[in-house]
């Protein structure tokens, strides 16, 4: 066999699509203003330098924050006529596409995931969230919630910094199609794409005060979930920070969505068909660098195939590229803060203590930065931290079974019910394994597709609640049913 020793030429898409600017300031009652919080800095995760400063909120400004988004929403937003409402989405759907570049290029600095996954994923995506919901809009008295079905009010709305924009349309999209006005917190580490999609709203005519947005660490999110002007709390992030919302929440009126954790298994059959399947165990778990609730992190191999798929597997991934997440080449950016990274390595570590097989990929990883290469674990036990705990990066976990009924125990035998991926040639058996496995998604033959009409939530330490699909809309509207 000849080897053909050749490498890519790098292919960078430009940093200067972004325009990205020196200071960026809140967004509220339509207007961009600078908070009373200290202000802070986000950096590049790839070379650790500084790319923006950012205004943040105080206390203060969260009342503020909350009474604006009060005010538009007696005043303007649930009076409005839903196709009107719809209007707005339609137009700020439309300026996410025509903004579509310079949003992938600040997502991808500001984050870390590679240029590829965002222009192609989470752009797009985001602009399908407000899309999908416009149509809703005029549509919620035909939706089986009642003749005349009423918003909520305000959402207080906390995201985390793993898909910045896409989990800002998830959250924003939904609450704004069925009536109710919005003070949002994006991540401390990710605050950028945000306030672009502020200007886009701006320039949508979005009337002030429907949408606002308070850069801030979790303090600010504290403030926010817990302010008594809040009708609606949606989370997305840990599940240690979701049970302490869930805690401090009880006994008030808001009602309360939570998207947490997870630590999926991603199962395959000896009859799946083996190449396909590694494309798809290497899409759950190294997509966006790990660093996703539904990550297919614990893979479940029938026995009989373990050897010839972790071959397979460790083949692929070794020709995965990691680095400069601007080139359009890469696969596997950076990890998004050095705390993430240091979170990733602890847990890996422990993987070596307790006796897995740590294999690691042989690619080159750049001096500056927040990088971890791709790790596969063999030879892992269910009582492992590796196995148990959600590592949140580029880390897989090989476990093996016999039986299918062993795949189901093993796969349930988690705390955390977010998502799982089947992979067989027999129809029936991705039926009875669906109805079996404890996990708000199940995909089959397939791994971390997403879509705005389809429901997505977990069980059990997973959250609870929908996002996306009628399901979601559910969760902003006083009729559920
Ligand atoms: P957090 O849960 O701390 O962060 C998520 C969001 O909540 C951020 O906007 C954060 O602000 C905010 N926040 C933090 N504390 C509070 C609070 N008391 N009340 C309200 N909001 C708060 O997650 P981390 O970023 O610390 O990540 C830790 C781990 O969580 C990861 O390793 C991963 O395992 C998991 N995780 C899971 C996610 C998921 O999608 N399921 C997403 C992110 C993390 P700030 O950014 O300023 O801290």
């Amino acid at each position: 066999m000849t080897h053909l020793d050749w490498e890519y030429a790098p292919a960078p898409e430009s940093a200067a699509i972004g325009r990205i600017k020196e200071r960026y300031s809140m967004f509220v009652g339509g207007k961009f203003v600078d908070g009373q919080g200290e202000d802070l800095k986000t950096v590049n995760p790839a070379t650790e330098e500084p790319l923006a400063v950012v205004s943040t909120a105080s206390t203060a400004d969260v009342d503020t924050a909350v009474s604006v988004a009060r005010k538009a929403y007696d005043d303007v937003w649930s009076r409005m006529p839903g196709a009107e409402r719809g209007k707005y989405l339609y137009r700020i759907a439309r300026g996410i596409a025509e903004r579509a570049r310079e949003l992938a290029v600040v997502e991808t600095l500001d984050n870390g995931k590679p240029i590829k996954e965002s222009r192609d994923g989470d752009v797009p995506t985001a602009s399908a969230h407000f899309f999908y919901h416009a149509g809703w809009a005029d549509k919620l008295e035909h939706a089986g919630y009642g003749p005349d079905p009423k918003p909520l009010g305000v959402a207080g709305q906390v995201i985390p910094w793993n898909f910045p924009l896409l989990m800002a349309a998830w959250k924003i999209a939904p609450a704004l199609a069925a009536g109710n006005t919005v003070v949002i917190k994006p991540a401390e580490t990710t605050p950028l794409s945000i306030l672009v999609l502020a200007e886009i709203i701006a320039d949508a005519d979005l009337p002030p005060g429907v949408v606002n947005i308070l850069p801030g660490a979790g303090d600010v999110g504290s403030a926010l979930v817990n302010h008594p002007g809040v009708d609606k709390v949606a989370f997305t992030g840990s599940t240690a920070v979701g049970r302490a919302i869930q805690a401090s929440l009880a006994g008030t009126r808001k009602k309360l969505t939570l998207e947490l954790g997870g630590k999926a298994a991603n199962i395959v059959f000896d009859d799946a068909p083996i190449d396909q399947a590694v494309e798809g165990i290497v899409n759950g778990i190294f997509f966006n660098q790990g660093h996703v609730c539904c990550a297919g992190s614990r893979l479940l191999v029938q026995e009989s195939v373990a050897e010839e798929v972790l071959a397979k597997l460790r083949a692929r991934v070794a020709t995965l590229r990691l680095g400069d997440p601007m080139d359009k080449n890469t696969d596997i950016g950076a990890i998004n803060s050095r705390e993430q990274l240091e979170r990733i390595t602890a847990l890996a570590d422990a993987g070596d203590e307790e006796g897995a097989e740590r294999w690691t990929s042989p690619c080159a990883v750049p001096d500056r930065g927040f990088f971890f290469p791709p790790t596969v674990f063999s030879g892992v036990s269910q009582s492992m931290r590796i196995s148990r705990e959600e590592i949140f990066g580029p880390v897989l976990s090989v476990l093996t079974f016999r039986t299918p009924d062993e795949a189901i125990a093993k796969a349930n035998n988690t705390p955390y019910g977010l998502s799982a991926g089947i992979w067989t040639e027999k129809g029936s058996r991705i039926l009875g394994m669906a109805s079996a496995l404890r996990a708000g998604v199940v995909w089959s033959n397939t791994f971390n597709r997403f879509d705005p009409t389809a429901a997505f939530g977990g069980y059990k330490e997973s959250g609870f609640g929908r996002e996306g699909g009628r399901a979601g809309l559910g969760a902003y509207l006083q009729e559920e049913n």
